[in-house]
């Protein structure tokens, strides 16, 4: 007799099924994770600095090897998809601390550059796409400009334009404004909360309690490689939450 493995809920765009991660056999980077992040919503992750959040993030979209556990990502378990999970990175696009522009490329060019040449998008079309774009985290007037004229803030919201070209189903964000000087971090989450807003599914690691105030549906919050929370944002600010979320949350604010 053969047993099925079980199908992921319908309303979970990833599903992490005991997942478990090492980089030296020794100790567990992520130990036995379990986690749904839903469709459409926005799902904040906090955690102490070397908790495994990036590690998380990056096993998501598969830059990183599992040990072993299941993902599922839009009905698919990829961790089975081996040498064609890098077709999955045009349904997941992911935005780091450090924007990594193309740094010889204007921002129009470095919008255009994967869906014109990874996806075959006719210039045209990519052109129209890209000025929507940039017009929506509103940096319309810098198209021609080159990364280095741009201040920090700036780069960061053509790296979200750009992460967005390639109309992904995700997008996953890593401590997106922790590079940041202090009077930039808002004009990027501004646009991060917009974005949270549109119904496109949104992981988002980050140190910036704020905006899981204002755009997170889900909170989860991770310490030594565990989740140790994971609840509706009400529920986490509300003060029921654990004893150790509410300790977590003192010492951030
Ligand atoms: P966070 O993003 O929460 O700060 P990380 O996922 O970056 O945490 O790291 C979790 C743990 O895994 C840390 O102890 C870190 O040193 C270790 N780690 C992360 N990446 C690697 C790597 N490529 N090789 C070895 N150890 C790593
Ligand atoms: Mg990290």
């Amino acid at each position: 007799m053969t047993t099925s493995t079980p199908t992921p809920a319908a309303d979970a765009m990833f599903e992490v099924r005991r997942l478990n991660k090492s980089f030296d056999q020794q100790q567990w980077v992520l130990d036995d994770i379990d986690l749904k992040l839903l469709r459409g919503k926005t799902t904040v992750i906090l955690g102490p600095s070397g908790s495994g959040k990036s590690t998380l993030l990056r096993c998501l979209n598969l830059l990183e090897e599992v040990d072993s556990g299941a993902i599922w990502f839009d009905g698919r378990e990829i961790t089975k998809e081996g040498p064609r999970g890098h077709l999955l990175r045009r349904e997941i696009s992911m935005v780091f601390q450090h924007y990594e522009l193309f740094p010889h490329l204007s921002v129009l060019e470095n919008l255009m550059i994967a869906p014109v040449k990874v996806l075959g998008v006719a210039r045209e079309q990519a052109l129209e796409q890209a000025m929507e774009l940039l017009t929506k985290v509103r940096i319309r007037e810098k198209a021609d400009a080159y990364p280095e004229q741009l201040s920090g803030g700036q780069q960061q919201r053509v790296a979200i334009a750009r992460a967005l070209m390639m109309n992904p189903k995700a997008i996953l964000f890593d401590e997106p404004t922790s590079a940041l000087d202090p009077e930039m971090v808002k004009e990027v989450l501004d646009v991060m909360v917009e974005l949270a807003g549109s119904g496109i599914t949104c992981v988002v690691v980050t140190h910036e309690l704020g905006f899981a105030r204002r755009a997170a549906d889900r909170v989860v919050l991770m310490e030594g490689g565990r989740i140790v929370e994971e609840s509706a944002k009400e529920h986490f600010f509300s003060g029921q939450a654990s004893e150790r979320t509410q300790r977590f949350l003192q010492q951030m604010s």
